[in-house]
């Protein structure tokens, strides 16, 4: 591939976007203030959203019911969602965007449980590159954890939960205030509600965080280097006295020998949290839907009682 970015440029040129982010939205009128929304502007009452499973315009009220709704499951959601959970909440159109565009994520720095990864961009846009920050939310638990490093590497990455940022404009007009509403944004927290632009409140991944999430899961090199970074860290807290954890950084042979052939397929779970978010359907009404189903011999009905039966097993366990 021709056009991989240079490893030590990456990580100076995710410092300047950071700066550049601030800079623009000092001056910026894309983020309205929560007081502005609350108000006199119709972009609150344009936006849509998929919060609650539906398609609809999101008025100022979802979004304080939202809001309340994190409240209340209190750390469970504010300590971030798994890679699977998140491309799980994702839109379907980010997705196919990064199914068509987004081939590849190299990790160019590691430290104390937080990766910079860059990815590269779509051919449409201005930039070459788009940076993300991964934080994994237990990593502390992931040193204590007994077991080999690879181990609990594994563990972070399909387990546990994570905050992460991208440095597009999607995420930072739109995904970074779900984020921080949400409870798994990295970096800034974004109260400010976003204008309209997009016309979508909606997702948890922009294209580039859905090849992340996915890289991530799968990839045995990223996963080595996570391993590399706990086992640093466990000697530093059997060997007191080194105050800063190690910075490990990816060179460009090694991150060039981590890119697979192909990009990664990218697979996609319900999300599975939902459930917790909205009531569950009860035993009682579960029945009654299979009642109406029970019999048909289309592929349709079919498909739904067997639906029906996996919702009716689920709720059995304990
Ligand atoms: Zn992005």
């Amino acid at each position: 591939m021709a056009d991989l970015p240079r490893v030590g440029n990456a990580i100076q040129a995710a410092n300047r976007r950071r700066l550049q982010e601030l800079e623009s939205r000092r001056q910026a009128r894309v983020i309205l203030n929560p007081v502005e929304v609350a108000g006199k502007y119709s972009a609150a009452r344009m936006l849509t959203t998929t919060l609650g499973g539906q398609v609809r315009p999101i008025t100022p009220q979802d979004l304080a019911a939202f809001r309340k709704a994190v409240a209340n499951l209190g750390k469970k959601v504010s300590q971030g969602i798994t890679a699977a959970e998140a491309l799980g909440l994702s839109r379907p159109a980010d997705v196919q965007r990064a199914r068509e565009e987004i081939r590849y994520s190299m990790v160019v720095r590691l430290q104390a449980g937080k990766l910079q990864l860059v990815t590269n961009a779509s051919a449409q846009s201005r930039v070459n590159r788009h940076h993300v920050t991964v934080e994994f939310v237990q990593y502390s638990a992931a040193l204590a954890r007994p077991g080999k490093p690879l181990g609990a590497a594994m563990w972070l990455v399909k387990e546990t939960p994570l905050r992460f940022e991208c440095d597009c404009e999607h995420f930072r007009y739109f995904l970074r205030y779900v984020a921080s509403a949400g409870g798994w944004v990295a970096g800034r927290v974004e109260h400010g509600y976003p204008k309209l632009k997009n016309p979508m409140l909606a997702g948890a991944c922009c294209k580039h965080l859905v090849r992340v999430m996915t890289d991530l899961q799968q990839s045995g090199g990223i996963r080595q280097r996570i391993a590399n970074m706990i086992e640093a860290d466990r000697q530093r807290i059997d060997a007191p006295g080194k105050a800063r954890p190690k910075v490990f950084t990816v060179s460009q042979q090694e991150a060039e020998g981590m890119l697979p052939k192909r990009a990664r397929t990218i697979r996609v779970q319900p999300y599975q949290r939902r459930a917790t978010l909205t009531p569950k359907a009860t035993a009682a009404d579960i029945r009654l839907a299979m009642a109406v189903y029970a019999g048909k011999t289309d592929a349709a009905s079919q498909a739904i009682t067997r639906a029906l039966a996996a919702l009716a097993a689920q709720q059995t366990r304990p």
